[in-house]
């Protein structure tokens, strides 16, 4: 049966028709719905795990018991997952266990760009990189034959490009496969008593070997035969790129684009005229076939920041369309009447009226400089305009060590405040040791931790705190300020941030406070699980006096009404369609004007 798919659907059909048991993974663009997609299969044993190196962990231990295991996440996250991965890239699997990694090219939403290919080479495993739906399928459910006959974790690589594509996907059925169950008295996982690591550093590099001698006979990689004037490497979503501008070229298609076949490689460049590799950000490939001593054309040609396209890569690649007799099709023109708009926080979001009390505050203290070191989460939109309110973001939970950090730096200076503020699915991941480390190491900060009660910026996943596992199991959610207060902290404010006043009044006095104070906000996110829309409230405008107070909430709902003042001043109007009737804003205006329609 055949079905059009999202990438990330195909890779989670991959990986039940290849019969994995367990999969393991955090929430992180452009992966996120692998799982989503996995956990409706009965078979299959689903978790969101609080952070991406316990998804690792807990991956690398159902391996370990025999099953097939499929663990994902986003580039930034497999930064964190590194640590336990490193070992099991060199000590082997027992089950097949596949890493699906999902780069976010062009940054869409995410703090960072980063080409994760290169880990491949630092970790010694093989890498596929499927191009489109149905290869994400398939490549998934061979992953885990690789895996099995090389005992290596092999990295699935895939792009927005793919990730985020939809394809007609030819589905298969599901096959059972089990392993022997863990022998807990073998020397494979016991480095120094069992095996010594320099002996596992040696079996990686024979394992490279013989799946280098793989990469040049799998049909993974194959060469399409065009005019040989102009040949064409490429992999990922590039390769449909450049295959739909130049169709009549040569193509060596890479899906396993680690280890490369060097001599598949070397007999391509050896029958074309102009080579030329076309792959997005890093020059992964090209470095290495440049050090095969092979001439060719590369990033010298392309950007490497960003995606590509079509468009993009046609300005690029003149010489090669001038072959064929081709010029660089006009770029489709804007679309009209389209306004930019910065992204904005949601109508009635907790994070637009804890901003608020925290902007309130430090027009009342004048005195004290405010720092506010961010996280990441739909607070991160917090850094730019209008808000302006972060002043830097970095990883996820690392806000509360980098404002101990700087804590430490002014210390003395007593002009300073130094706050951060995170989410509570941020925290549950990996703020709580920082939480300690503040408290050990005797900090003086703020920590706002702004609990939507769901994990917002990915879609509303489900964590620890609320309740439900991904696999809709229920249980007794964790409790942040509980949490909190096990860890040390002295001074805890529970506030609900739409009561302006309890949360001005709590702000202020924990950044007040000497040492390590929390404030925790708790009200549910507008949009996840459930969308809120509450009776819409109104200007009265023959009251509204153009002060401009609820403006400076920056909510989407307040808007600029038609009518001005007699000095001139804009009034005040709310859009019914866009508030959700959170009530903030009453407790705002300063002539009572807005009140329920
Ligand atoms: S009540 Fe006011 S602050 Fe709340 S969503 Fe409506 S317009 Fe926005
Ligand atoms: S806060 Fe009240 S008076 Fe001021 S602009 Fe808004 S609605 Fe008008």
């Amino acid at each position: 049966m055949n079905k059009i798919m999202l990438g990330n659907e195909a890779i989670a059909r991959g990986a039940y028709e290849a019969g994995v048991n367990v999969a393991t993974g955090y929430p992180g663009t452009p992966s996120t719905e692998i799982m989503q997609f996995l956990s409706q299969h009965k078979e299959i044993y689903a978790e969101w795990s609080v952070n991406e190196k316990v998804a690792m962990d807990a991956a690398i231990g159902a391996s370990l018991g025999g099953v097939r295991t499929l663990v994902t996440m986003k580039h930034a996250g497999f930064n964190v997952a590194t640590d336990p991965f490193y070992p099991i890239c060199f000590m082997g699997i027992n089950g097949g266990l596949v890493l699906v990694c999902s780069d976010d090219v062009g940054a869409v939403s995410s703090p960072t760009e980063q080409d994760t290919r290169i880990y491949a080479k630092l970790f010694h495993i093989p890498m596929l990189e499927p191009s489109d739906s149905q290869e994400a399928k398939d490549f998934t459910a061979l992953a885990f034959e690789l895996s099995e006959r090389f005992d290596t974790p092999v990295f699935l690589r895939t792009t927005n490009g793919v990730s985020h594509s939809m394809g007609i996907v030819q589905m298969g059925s599901r096959q059972e496969k089990r392993k022997d169950p863990f022998d807990k008295t073998s020397p494979k996982f016991r480095p120094q008593g069992g095996v010594h690591p320099t002996i596992m550093h040696k079996n990686t590099h024979e394992r490279l070997t013989a799946l280098e001698a793989f990469s040049n006979e799998t049909e993974l990689n194959r060469i399409e035969w065009g005019d040989k004037r102009v040949g064409i490497i490429s992999s990922g979503s590039p390769y449909q790129y450049v295959k739909e501008i130049l169709p009549e070229a040569s193509f060596l298609k890479l899906g396993l684009t680690y280890p490369l076949p060097k001599a598949l490689i070397k007999d391509f460049a050896a029958q074309v005229e102009d080579l030329y590799v076309i792959e997005d950000l890093e020059p992964f490939l090209e470095e290495q076939i440049k050090s095969m001593g092979i001439e060719l054309k590369g990033q010298d040609l392309r950007p490497n920041v960003g995606a590509l396209s079509t468009e993009i890569l046609s300005e690029c690649l003149t010489d090669a369309l001038a072959v064929f007799g081709k010029k660089i099709p006009e770029r489709r023109p804007p679309l009209p009447n389209v306004i930019m708009r910065f992204p904005t926080l949601c109508a009635g979001c907790l994070h637009l009226a804890t901003y608020y009390a925290i902007r309130r505050v430090q027009r009342k203290t004048k005195e004290k400089d405010v720092v506010i070191m961010g996280d990441i989460g739909c607070y991160s939109l917090g850094i730019a305009a209008p808000h302006n309110m972060l002043s830097c973001a970095f990883a996820m939970g690392s806000g509360i060590g980098s404002a101990h950090g700087l804590s430490h730096a002014v210390q003395g200076n007593g002009d300073k405040t130094i706050v951060t503020y995170l989410g509570d699915s941020t925290f549950l991941h990996a703020g709580m040791p920082a939480l300690l480390n503040a408290v050990y190491n005797q900090s003086n900060i703020t920590v706002i931790i702004a609990d939507n009660r769901t994990t917002a910026m990915t879609g509303g996943q489900e964590h620890a705190g609320t309740g439900v596992t991904l696999q809709g199991n229920q249980y007794s959610p964790v409790q942040i300020p509980e949490i909190v207060k096990s860890l040390g902290v002295q001074s805890i404010h529970e506030v609900d941030p739409f009561d302006y006043k309890e949360t001005f009044n709590a702000l202020k006095n924990a950044f007040e406070y000497r040492g390590v104070s929390v404030v925790i906000g708790t009200r549910a996110c507008r949009m996840f699980p459930d969308k809120i829309k509450e009776e819409p409230y109104k200007v009265l405008l023959d009251s509204c006096n153009g002060c401009g107070m609820c403006f400076s909430i920056y909510c989407p709902g307040i808007i600029v009404s038609e009518e001005k003042t007699d000095k001139g001043k804009n009034k005040a109007a709310i859009d019914p369609f866009v508030c959700t009737g959170c009530s903030f804003c009453v407790q705002i205006c300063p002539v009572d004007a807005i009140i329920l329609e």
